[in-house]
């Protein structure tokens, strides 16, 4: 199990110890590589943490989502989540709630301008795309 330095940094700075729970939870979201629901991961992660309870679970991503080690993807049906590493967007289907990460980020200082302008310091953006993924659009049109 390896958590990146960066990850045990920002728990710190946030005032958040690395407890055996988080340690497998951030584990366990580094394994998947897609988001998946607080479901998915209490399933997985009860193999570590067999007394875990599904609020305990919740209450951690919670945590985590909130200082931004995890992303929060907010779902009807279910939130997915996902480790936080490389800065990216996604889509998300408005009928199936299927959720695809996007390669990279459209924004930059030309959309940042206004904020400047206004004297502001952004550290975070969020951005979302959404519409119906490729099974959806076909059941759709056909
Ligand atoms: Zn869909
Ligand atoms: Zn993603
Ligand atoms: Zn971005």
């Amino acid at each position: 199990m390896n958590v990146s330095h960066e990850i045990i940094q920002v728990l710190k700075d946030s005032g958040y110890k690395l407890t055996r729970q988080r340690r497998v939870i951030i584990d366990t979201l580094a394994k998947n590589s897609k988001p998946v629901t607080a479901q998915e991961i209490f399933l997985q992660v009860r193999k570590d943490l067999p007394s875990i309870s599904q609020d305990t679970l919740y209450r951690n991503l919670e945590v985590l989502a909130f200082i931004r080690v995890a992303n929060r993807i907010r779902v009807r049906g279910g939130d997915r989540f996902e480790l936080a590493e490389h800065h990216h967007h996604h889509f998300v289907c408005l009928k199936c709630g299927d959720v695809k990460c996007l390669k990279g980020c459209p924004i930059g200082p030309q959309q940042l301008s206004e904020a400047n302008k206004n004297n502001l310091e952004v550290l975070y953006h969020n951005l979302e795309l959404s519409g119906y993924c490729e099974k959806c659009r076909h059941r759709r049109e056909g």
